[in-house]
């Protein structure tokens, strides 16, 4: 495997606290006639990595869509810290802020704004959002850029860049509104391998400064060794979760035993 020389080791250092961050009460979603999630439940601890694993059209990413309201749940509750949103009932749209500020997202294809610089798509938020001037937002972009080593792409044009360097400035712009959370929806599907490495290393050094994360992957070395948790789905519900060495080396659900043997 491929990623095993920069992923092997465990990520030192990391102490979740528990503090609950997130719980998702009996959420269920509906498309139509068809149910996607059945009363699915989830909690997390400040400082958690949590990754989702399961087969395509498990419901992964309907989940992820559902915790920050780009899909409304048709049923349940999702809560992250003292901000409870109830299916059903009318999303104010101060609540729907606060849960945004809180909850930052990196998706499979990158969607930078393309008529920006890459300094630009990391201040535009920081600007609208939280209020900052421009020249507060461009020092604090700076220095996220350092952090996902793309402080020399500044003044470029995302289009001039790789697609693993698009992916890490995603990642810089979502952590710009300083979130508590950040839920990653395949991030490195659509790179080569070489370039999905650059975007885990981040991701890595990430968790490892205590960020909380969901991470759904398809990279079972880093479900394995970055993340505390593995969370499988199948068919809308989560069918075994557990510490990540136990349910990768482990399972004990017949679905899952499959699934990993034949992806893995
Ligand atoms: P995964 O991310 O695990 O591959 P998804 O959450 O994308 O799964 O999809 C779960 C199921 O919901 C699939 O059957 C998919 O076709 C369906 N689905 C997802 N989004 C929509 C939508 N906007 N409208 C209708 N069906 C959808
Ligand atoms: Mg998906």
């Amino acid at each position: 495997n491929s990623l095993t020389a920069n992923t092997a080791l465990p990520t030192p250092g990391r102490t979740p606290t528990a503090e609950p961050l997130l719980r998702l009460e009996s959420i269920h979603k509906d498309f139509g006639p068809y149910a996607v999630l059945h009363d699915l439940s989830f909690e997390m601890s400040k400082g958690e990595v949590v990754a989702i694993i399961g087969p395509s059209g498990s419901g992964k990413s309907t989940l992820l869509r559902c915790i920050n309201q780009l899909e409304p749940p048709t049923r349940g509750r999702v809560s992250i810290g003292d901000l409870s949103i109830e299916a059903g009932r009318p999303l104010p749209r101060s609540a729907l802020l606060k849960l945004r500020r809180r909850v930052g997202m990196v998706f499979q294809s990158f969607n930078l704004f393309p008529h920006l610089t890459v300094l630009g798509n990391v201040s535009l938020a920081q600007v609208r959002t939280l209020g900052r001037s421009p020249k507060e937002a461009d020092a604090r972009s700076l220095q996220l850029l350092e952090r996902v080593g793309l402080a020399d792409k500044a003044g470029q044009y995302p289009t001039r860049c790789s697609g693993g360097q698009q992916q890490r400035i995603a990642i810089a712009r979502a952590l710009a509104l300083e979130p508590e959370l950040m839920l990653f929806d395949e991030p490195t599907s659509a790179l080569d391998p070489e370039l999905g490495l650059e975007v885990l290393a981040v991701m890595k050094e990430l968790a490892r400064d205590g960020m909380s994360m969901i991470v759904v992957t398809h990279e079972m070395h880093f479900a394995e060794t970055v993340s505390d948790r593995v969370v499988v789905m199948a068919d809308g519900r989560i069918i075994e979760q557990g510490p990540s060495l136990k349910v990768m080396r482990e399972p004990e659900n017949e679905r899952v035993i499959r699934f990993l043997r034949a992806v893995w």
